[in-house]
């Protein structure tokens, strides 16, 4: 077939257009920054959706919602995507988590969503004495959830993060905290700690997407906005790449934090008791 003999490769565009994606079995795109911007469709975005039309699945390192409350926010901005269509990091962790160990313990940091998914996938609620420590975005995170979280750590959890993102513009283009910042607090209290990140750029989400929609990945593409989280997902899953470039952010670290990096070794033996 034509389309299986099709290289991996990289276009880049500057707005989204359904020429780019003519010829492709399933489209995989990300959200922020690509459909959405701090909860509002972007030029173009509607259209895009309406060409895509069923090939189309949103492939997002959001931690905060699940499919079921991401479709309704997206339906209610004239962005009709069906919850069936949206594979996100955060959900994603817990279903896996769930399919991993059932019943296990988990502590979750996180937003309430994601808190009522665990709860509804029978995992429970760990505050002692956990199997796992989930991470995700939460607005709500301090020292001393951190201390807590750590001392669950050193008692054997293992620590399961999200998506590995620092941040993502707001409207001013200036940075909002996201999950990569929280485990880099992580990282910073306790240099040596290991995480197992989930999200872009880990392949995990598009092969989720890419198996439910029964589609191969030489017969996709994803649209993504971030080259270091995107394109190196797409890499990895083996799909063309389509680069959306926006203009750059002034603040905004784009630099996804490497779950893979050489641990930082502490300056000095007293610098942290980990
Ligand atoms: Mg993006």
């Amino acid at each position: 077939m034509e389309l299986a003999m099709r290289a991996h490769k990289t276009t880049t565009i500057q707005w989204l257009g359904a020429a780019d994606i003519d010829d492709y079995a399933a489209i995989l795109c990300d959200l922020d920054g690509c459909l959405v911007s701090a909860g509002s469709p972007l030029p173009g975005a509607e259209e895009f959706v309406r060409a895509a039309g069923k090939r189309l699945s949103i492939v997002s390192n959001n931690s905060a919602d699940t499919s079921v409350t991401l479709s309704r926010k997206l339906t209610a901005i004239g962005l009709p995507l069906p919850q069936e269509s949206i594979f996100l990091a955060g959900e994603l962790t817990v279903r896996m988590i769930a399919a991993e160990h059932p019943g296990a313990r988990v502590h979750v940091i996180a937003e309430q969503p994601l808190h009522q998914l665990a709860a509804d996938l029978g995992l429970e609620r760990a505050d002692e004495r956990a199997d796992t420590v989930l991470l995700a975005r939460d607005t709500r995170f301090t020292l001393n959830g951190l201390e807590k979280a750590l001392r669950l750590l050193e008692r054997g959890a293992e620590l399961v993060v999200t998506n590995p993102d620092l941040s993502h513009p707001n409207p001013d283009g200036l940075p909002v905290p996201e999950t990569g910042t929280l485990l880099a607090a992580f990282k910073a209290c306790c240099p040596g700690i290991t995480a197992r990140v989930i999200g872009k750029p880990q392949p995990f989400l598009i092969d989720a997407a890419l198996s439910a929609a029964g589609v191969r990945a030489a017969d996709a593409a994803f649209v993504g906005d971030n080259a270091t989280t995107d394109g190196a997902a797409a890499a990895l899953a083996g799909l063309d790449f389509i680069h959306l470039v926006a203009p750059p952010m002034p603040m905004a670290n784009v630099n996804a934090l490497r779950d893979t990096a050489e641990p930082v070794q502490p300056a000095a033996a007293e610098a942290n008791v980990c």
